[in-house]
């Protein structure tokens, strides 16, 4: 990997490479861009299969951070961090307070969270070591599980898309196909069902299926056949790069929303949707609820004001929608086009419309 050229070309600012030798920790800190404030993204734990393989989850991640922020309307930069490591045995007090005086020697140009891998319980420990963290227990300033405020950021982007899609706003009698009822799936099945819509379910563990079912009536398919349901929305709720060659031929939907993070297999499958007439929601622009939840925290910033943010998930998804049909694009490019605008006005000059997959 030519590691200059890349952060050239995405216009990283920094990169921290990280390792003590007592503790053993080995860790990446990507530094995207601090135009809108300082980088604030999670911190993964992950045994990757190289260390390159690493650096490059760091980057990816870390670019999209910068993008999620800037379109949720946060002033915070994009950055992340990726600990190798083995989640199961490597997660000790000193390695992460380890990594906590490594993000403390940034000086706040990176704030850090839980992410993949690593919980409350590990942020915590960093918080021992720097200020610049958040994702924290109520103990020591945070104000817990992001999933909750995920799952209204994806309702409310979803009541959006059914209303350009469908011409109406109420989810009375949709149907609505959820794949992965984790933390996020859970929460947005109850707003779902609350609002009156009808459920399809799939999980691959039984026992969220059978909650599902009973909680919320909801119907449920295997894994697989939930590409080919016949419904109003497809919510991918579990794994990113869903949406590819092999399954949007077979989706029989009008609307994609969910909170999974880069469901787009590659970048030409948002054209793919839009030839096929689904409305794709973007995934990072539906899915800020958590970040903005966690860039509330930081900031302390009351919870009803965090619940009105999140809310206005809406007319984002609206402004992104204006901007596809106006400018002839498909809505993930609109997505792109948002932040890169917002980051050129930040940086006083215009922004190079370029799509932000790719890493
Ligand atoms: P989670 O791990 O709690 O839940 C994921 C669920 O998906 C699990 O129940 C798992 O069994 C299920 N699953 C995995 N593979 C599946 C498959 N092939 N078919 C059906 N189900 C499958 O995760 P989460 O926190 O609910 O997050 C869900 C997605 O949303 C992830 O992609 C995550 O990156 C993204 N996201 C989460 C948050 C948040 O606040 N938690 C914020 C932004 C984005």
């Amino acid at each position: 990997m030519e590691l200059f050229t890349e952060m050239t070309r995405w216009g990283f600012e920094q990169v921290v490479f990280c390792h003590d030798a007592s503790t053993g920790l080995r860790a990446v800190i990507a530094v995207h861009d601090t135009t809108l404030g300082p980088a604030l993204g999670g911190c993964r734990m992950w045994m990757y299969p190289s260390e390159e393989a690493a650096v490059r989850d760091a980057l990816r991640l870390a670019r999209g951070m910068t993008y999620k922020a800037a379109v949720a309307g946060l002033n915070f930069g994009g950055g992340k961090a990726v600990i190798l490591g083995d989640p199961r045995t490597d997660r000790t007090e000193e390695r992460f307070r380890a990594f906590g005086r490594f993000v403390q020697a940034l000086g706040g140009r990176y704030i850090t969270a839980e992410d993949v891998g690593t919980t409350v319980r590990e942020m915590d420990w960093v918080r021992l070591e720097t200020p610049f963290v958040t994702g924290t227990s109520p103990d020591r300033g945070g104000a817990g599980d992001p999933s909750p405020m995920t799952a209204l950021g994806v309702f409310q982007g979803m009541r959006a898309a059914v209303r350009e899609a469908f011409g109406e706003e109420s989810l009375v009698g949709m149907t609505v196909a959820v794949q992965g009822l984790g933390s996020v799936g859970r929460h947005l099945c109850e707003l779902l069902h609350g609002a009156g819509a009808h459920l399809v379910v799939t999980d691959l563990r039984e026992e969220a299926v059978e909650e599902a079912v009973r909680r919320f009536r909801a119907r449920r398919v295997e894994a697989e056949a939930v590409f080919d349901i016949p419904c109003d929305v497809f919510a991918p709720c579990a794994l990113g790069g869903v949406l590819d060659d092999r399954t949007i031929p077979r989706l029989k939907c009008r609307v994609v929303a969910g909170s999974a993070n880069n469901q787009l297999a590659e970048d030409r499958h948002g054209f793919i949707l839009r030839e096929r007439g689904i409305l794709y929601a973007p995934d990072y622009v539906v899915n800020a609820g958590g970040l903005i939840h966690v860039a509330a925290q930081y900031k302390g910033e009351p919870p009803e004001r965090v619940r009105a943010r999140v809310e206005g998930i809406y007319e984002t998804v609206e402004r992104v929608f204006a901007l596809a049909k106006s400018a002839g694009i498909p809505t993930h490019r609109a997505a792109d086009r948002i932040a890169e605008e917002r980051l050129a006005e930040g940086r006083g000059r215009t922004a190079p419309h370029g799509p932000a997959v790719g890493l």
